[in-house]
């Protein structure tokens, strides 16, 4: 689950983090009286959870009232890399001499998390990363122990960050990592945190993953989820409980178990289709699962043929047969043509009773693959 910066900011200043005074809105009026209260010169910031939003004109900074509402029209109803921005948050703007790159996140390789600092932040972190690695201080951290401010300093000094805010600097490290492990985030970016002439030191930007499977015990930011969830089908997804991602394909993809789905993924793009999702329903197939998982792909524009690949274990192949029947007879019209594969505990079964009127069957996983990806590409 990804915050939006608003919020992973609202979090940083509960920590005691230094964060620009800001406020939300997300009518051009409301953003002129935002500007207005934070007093100017502000940013005007896109929150849409991509990064890059400052290339792509997702970000402005404005010097009056005019210039705000001119900021707030432009940006409120963009398309921003494919997302829709409903709000802004306008926040007082910093006059920085420097940008810092600041993270925490885990380090797969290595087993443990690190704590990362450059001097190169900013907008081109990417290609510094690509180009120049060397140019990001690492440190690893002991999850036992946390960061220690020795061990955030050290960070700091290989990375060149200037004496005099070191130990600001380090603060945040240290603060930032607490966070991290409190809060059971898989990623917390700070890029940049600015430097301004007289030293100061502000957290400019904010990215915080947090792991979904340790959502359960953060009530208030599973909470925050809802809200976090740019995408409709997304959203919907968490409702039903279905492991879901929207991919750009027009193949909907729907199957139960993380690798019985990446596998159909695979062999969609195999015979020359393009995945429009990934859909986990997990165990059991009853009808309310099969109705919700095929509302789902059926509300995707984008879906031009769907697969349904199910493996029956504990879950039988003929009462998924039963509830695909069931799911399928609610619609009055099936929108988009479903091949099912069915395999495994009572698979045979399962075809026989499956509503061939509603469904095409296969045999095959491939077959079923192989032909859904030829709907699709009629029905394009
Ligand atoms: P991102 O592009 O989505 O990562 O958004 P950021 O919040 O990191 O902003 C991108 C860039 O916009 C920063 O690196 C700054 O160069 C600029 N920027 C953002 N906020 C401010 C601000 O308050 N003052 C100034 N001068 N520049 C800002
Ligand atoms: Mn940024």
């Amino acid at each position: 689950m990804k915050l939006h910066e608003y919020q992973a900011k609202g979090i940083f200043a509960d920590a005691g983090l230094p964060v620009p005074d800001s406020r939300l809105a997300s009518t051009v009026e409301e953003t002129v009286e935002a500007a207005d209260a934070v007093g100017y010169p502000v940013a005007v910031k896109a929150q849409v959870q991509v990064g890059g939003r400052g290339k792509a004109g997702g970000i402005e900074l404005v010097d009056n009232a005019e210039e705000a509402r001119a900021a707030a029209e432009s940006i409120l109803g963009m398309d921003l890399k494919g997302l829709h921005v409903d709000r802004v948050l306008v926040e007082e703007a910093v006059d920085f001499v420097n940008e810092l790159y600041v993270g925490v996140t885990m380090d797969r390789t290595e087993g443990e998390p690190v704590a990362m600092v450059s001097t190169q932040g900013g907008v081109n972190i990417e290609e510094v990363a690509a180009e120049t690695p060397e140019a990001i201080a690492r440190e690893h951290v002991d999850p036992a122990l946390g960061l220690q401010p020795y061990e955030a300093r050290r960070v700091v000094f290989d990375a060149g960050v200037d004496r005099e805010v070191a130990t600001d600097v380090s603060r945040v490290l240290t603060t930032l990592y607490d966070l991290w492990a409190e809060k059971d985030a898989t990623e917390i970016e700070v890029n940049p945190v600015m430097v301004t002439g007289d030293g100061e030191v502000v957290c400019a930007d904010a990215v915080m993953n947090i792991d979904d499977d340790a959502l359960f015990r953060h009530p208030d930011l599973a909470e925050m989820e809802e809200e976090a969830a740019g995408d409709e089908l997304e959203a919907k997804a968490n409702e039903y409980g279905f492991d879901y991602v929207r991919l750009s394909g027009n193949v909907g993809i729907i199957g139960n178990g993380a690798g019985l789905v990446m596998a159909t993924l695979d062999l969609v793009d195999y015979f020359g289709g393009q995945p429009a999702n990934f859909l986990d329903i997990g165990g059991g197939a009853k009808a309310e699962r099969v109705t919700n998982a095929l509302d789902m792909v059926f509300s995707d524009e984008n879906v031009d043929s769907v697969v349904f690949n199910i493996f029956g274990g504990i879950t039988r192949g003929d009462e998924v047969a039963k509830g695909i029947n069931e799911a399928l007879e609610a619609f009055d019209e099936i929108p988009k043509p479903v091949v099912v594969r069915l395999a495994g505990t009572n698979a045979a079964e399962g075809m026989e009773i499956l509503n061939t009127d509603l469904v095409t069957v296969e045999k095959t996983l491939e077959d079923a693959v192989e032909r859904a990806v030829s709907y699709a590409e009629d029905n394009e």
